[in-house]
């Protein structure tokens, strides 16, 4: 039996931003399971990451099918989690999963289909030991499969109770403009959009904000640090125990690359009395486009640096030039 207690004041500590123009509210950050959170992983770190974000007010935990590795098991851990320990405050929260990204053999376990949504999303729920998701999504644009399919799976998720809300991730401007459509057709809005986007990745710049604050849906970015790029982890090289390091999805040439745009901007930050991180999640939190930034972490302390970015939000016109000319300048 667990001897978890949440922070009595966490709700202080952290700001909550409307999801477009649904009801629903998600914290300024909130926290993915997508590394650092799988059965290759120290469970005890695991528990004290998710605990620590309870206690901080983050109230949004987000996962897909095939988070871990091993593919799956971040959503067990998180599930074990959840009953060890924050069962009680089950109301308090809100879960994503996705289904999309290759996650077991053969033609139904990837892209839009109805038989692989659906069939993940019952897995996912076994897995996480939960009845429900809030937020179920589509995790890519499948151009094979009819986009009213994809979208008929996501609404009927909502309509059996197995979700709550639905939303799409990586969908380019055109595929979302006609996705909004349909699921708006069922009777089912698109409440949220996850993107990647940061300092160093700006797609998102280009219409894709722009046409979720006209249809009134929620904007949550993912990669927020560029996978780690954006912080102090890689000013002196590449630790052993980093992403760049241990995964393929960071590559180590990239690292090298932008070296010197990564230290260009960690004396910007420090002059702005932030750490890097805290500087790049400030940067996407003052567009109030954006609903929610969707952090990774793989401690406890980098957790608590993130979240100390809400202290400062402000950029003046003449920090936002000198950022985007020293991005541009090494670029
Ligand atoms: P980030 O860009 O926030 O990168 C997180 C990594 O940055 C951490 O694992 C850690 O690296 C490093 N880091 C974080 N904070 C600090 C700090 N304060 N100081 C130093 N280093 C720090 O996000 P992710 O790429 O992890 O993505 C976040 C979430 O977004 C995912 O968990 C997932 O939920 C979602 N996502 C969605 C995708 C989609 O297709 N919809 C795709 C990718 C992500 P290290 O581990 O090396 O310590």
């Amino acid at each position: 039996m667990s001897n978890y207690t949440p922070e009595f004041h966490r709700y202080d500590k952290m700001s909550y931003r409307r999801v477009g123009k649904s009801g629903l509210k998600l914290p300024a950050l909130s926290l993915g399971l997508w590394h650092n959170f799988g059965d290759v992983d120290d469970f005890s770190n695991v528990r004290k990451m998710l605990q620590k974000a309870f206690d901080s007010g983050i109230t949004h935990f987000d996962l897909a099918n095939n988070y871990g590795p091993s593919p799956g098991s971040a959503e067990s851990n998180f599930g074990k989690i959840m009953k060890q320990d924050l069962q009680p405050w089950r109301d308090e929260i809100v879960i994503s999963t996705k289904a999309g990204y290759s996650m077991w053999p053969g033609p139904y376990g990837e892209w839009g289909s109805r038989k692989s949504l659906l069939a993940s999303l019952d897995q996912s729920l076994k897995r996480m030991q939960l009845e429900y998701v809030d937020i179920f999504y589509s995790h890519r644009f499948d151009p094979e499969t009819p986009l009213e399919e994809t979208m008929t799976a996501l609404a009927d998720s909502v309509k059996s109770g197995k979700a709550l809300y639905v939303g799409i991730s990586n969908y380019p401007v055109e595929a979302t403009k006609k996705a909004v459509e349909i699921l708006m057709k069922l009777g089912t809005p698109c409440v949220i959009h996850q993107p990647r986007y940061s300092l160093l990745e700006r797609e998102p710049e280009n219409g894709l904000l722009e046409l979720l604050e006209n249809k009134g849906i929620g904007c949550i970015v993912y990669s927020p640090l560029a996978q780690g790029l954006l912080t102090d982890r890689y000013l002196n090289g590449i630790p052993a125990d980093s992403r760049a390091a241990r995964e393929v999805f960071l590559k180590k040439e990239k690292v090298e690359q932008l070296h010197s745009k990564i230290r260009a901007l960690n004396t910007i930050a420090q002059n702005r009395g932030q750490s890097l991180a805290q500087m790049a999640l400030s940067w996407l939190l003052k567009d109030e486009r954006v609903t929610s930034v969707l952090i990774g972490a793989s401690s406890v302390e980098q957790l608590q640096n993130n979240i100390n970015c809400l202290k400062n939000l402000e950029f003046t016109a003449e920090d936002l030039e000198l950022i985007d000319t020293t991005i541009g300048k090494l670029l």
